[in-house]
C-alpha cells in the first residue's frame, strides 16, 4: 500500500479541525491520503462512542481518504511506551508516507503532545532495518522513513515554517468540521444523551468553528491569498521550483 500523504492523530475530528484542506488539496492533485488516528475519542465530554465513529466515517468520505487506521490507544492516557512506538512503525511500514502530518509538539492538550512525539520517533525508527516488525497477516515488513514530517497548528500557536494555499477547497474543508455537529454548540445528534449536552468545552463554544474560518482567512492573508493553513518544520524547506512559492497575486 502506499498512501502519499499520511496524517496522525490522537483523536478522531483533530485533522478535520487543523488541516483537512491540506489534506483535500494534495486529493485534488492526484495523491493518495490517509489518516491514523491514536484514540477513538472516547473520553469526548459531548456526543456517544457510536456518533463519534459516525462522524468519523462521515468526515472519511467527505475528504476521500483513501486510507484511515485507529490504533486504540486508550484516551487522555496516550504513553510514549515501547509498545505504542511498535504499533505506529508497523503503520508507517505498511502506508509508506512520503509526507507525515503531525500534531504539534508543545500543545494544549497532552494526548497531542504525545501523538506528536510518537509520530517523530516512529518516523525515525521505521527507517532501521535492525528493528523488525510484521503486518497483520504476519509477513515481515521493509523499513519505510518518510521524506518530510510537518506539524499542524492546534490549540497553541506556533511560528509557520510554511503556510498552504486551501482556497479552492475551502468549503468542502468547512464540511470535513461540520461532520463533527456533535462536538459543537447548538447541535445534537439522534441518541445523544441530553445531560452530555450541558457540558461545555473548548469545541462547544460559541464561537469555535467561526475560529477556523478565521485561523484559515488569517493565514490566507499572510500568502496572499482567500484561505490556507500553516505547518511547522524542524528542518528547513526546499524548493526545485522557486515560482511554486509564489502564492501571491498581487505584491
Ligand atoms: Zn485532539
Amino acid at each position: 500500500m502506499n498512501i502519499d500523504l499520511l496524517a496522525i492523530a490522537a483523536h478522531p475530528d483533530d485533522v478535520e479541525l487543523a488541516c483537512a484542506g491540506t489534506m483535500l488539496m494534495n486529493k485534488r492533485a492526484g495523491k493518495r491520503t490517509g489518516i491514523l488516528d491514536f484514540t477513538r475519542g472516547e473520553l469526548s465530554t459531548r456526543g456517544t462512542l457510536e456518533t463519534r465513529a459516525r462522524e468519523t466515517e462521515a468526515a472519511t468520505k467527505i475528504l476521500q481518504l483513501d486510507y484511515r487506521a485507529n490504533l486504540e490507544m486508550p484516551d487522555a492516557n496516550i504513553e510514549l511506551s515501547q509498545e505504542n512506538l511498535r504499533k505506529v512503525i508497523v503503520q508507517i511500514r505498511k502506508t509508506r508516507p512520503t509526507i507525515l502530518l503531525a500534531p504539534s509538539r508543545e500543545e494544549r492538550h497532552p494526548d497531542h503532545e504525545a501523538a506528536a512525539e510518537l509520530a517523530r520517533r516512529a518516523a525515525f525508527y521505521a527507517g532501521l532495518v535492525k528493528i523488525e516488525t510484521k503486518d497483520e497477516a504476519g509477513n515481515p515488513q521493509e523499513p519505510h522513513r518518510p521524506l518530510l514530517l510537518l506539524h499542524y497548528l492546534q490549540g497553541h500557536h506556533v511560528e509557520s515554517t510554511i503556510i498552504v494555499d486551501i482556497t479552492p477547497v475551502f468549503e468542502e474543508r468547512m464540511k470535513a468540521v461540520d461532520a463533527y455537529a456533535s462536538q459543537f454548540d447548538g447541535n445534537r445528534m439522534p441518541g445523544d444523551d441530553l445531560s452530555n449536552r450541558k457540558r461545555e468545552t473548548v469545541l462547544s463554544q460559541p464561537g469555535f468553528v467561526d475560529g477556523i474560518r478565521a485561523r484559515a482567512a488569517y493565514y490566507g492573508r499572510r500568502i496572499g491569498t482567500r484561505y490556507a493553513e500553516p505547518f511547522w518544520s524542524p528542518e528547513p524547506l526546499g524548493t526545485r521550483d522557486v515560482f511554486s512559492l509564489v502564492t501571491k497575486t498581487i505584491a
